[in-house]
């Protein structure tokens, strides 16, 4: 048994991977945010979407990274893909985001924060989705609440 620096859950409180992560205390390329803030399927998720954004459909190859940042607080990604064309021109900073996996729009930052929990969708689709299938979605947070802690 032993207590886990990052979460302060127990070991037992991990999978294999989670604990691997949790030790490892890596940080995300895709939003450069520690590994601790992650679950583990958004870190999977997150790698993906890099991974996915890499590919420059253009150059039909994988580009090199370079860390960008949005506005003044938000951290991202980019591919650096090289064009034709003079100085300064020719680097095209092209920033890697996410997509809805239903609608296929672009994530907004939170969206990409919680894609674990929305399933990678935008926010918009997860609630027509779930409207359609879950009825749990619709019981106050408050309540939801209760239920885990008892
Ligand atoms: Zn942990
Ligand atoms: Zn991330
Ligand atoms: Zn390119
Ligand atoms: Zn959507």
């Amino acid at each position: 048994m032993s207590a886990c620096k990052v979460c302060h859950l127990d070991s037992k409180n991990h999978s294999k991977k989670l604990w691997v992560l949790h030790q490892q205390a890596k940080i995300c390329t895709f939003c450069q945010k520690n590994s601790s803030e992650h679950s583990e399927k958004l870190w999977e998720m997150h790698k993906l979407a890099v991974e996915k954004g890499q590919f420059c459909p253009f150059h039909k190859k994988t580009e090199k990274l370079y860390p960008i940042t949005i506005g003044s607080a938000r951290a991202g990604i980019a591919r650096v893909c090289r064009l034709n064309a003079d100085q300064p021109n020719d680097v095209d900073f092209v920033q890697i985001h996410m997509s809805c996996t239903v609608c296929g729009l672009y994530l907004g930052s939170p969206e990409e924060d919680s894609a674990d929990v929305l399933d990678g969708m935008c926010l918009q689709c997860f609630r027509t989705e779930t409207e359609q299938t879950d009825i749990w979605y619709d019981i106050p947070h408050a309540s939801k609440k209760e239920d885990v802690n008892c």
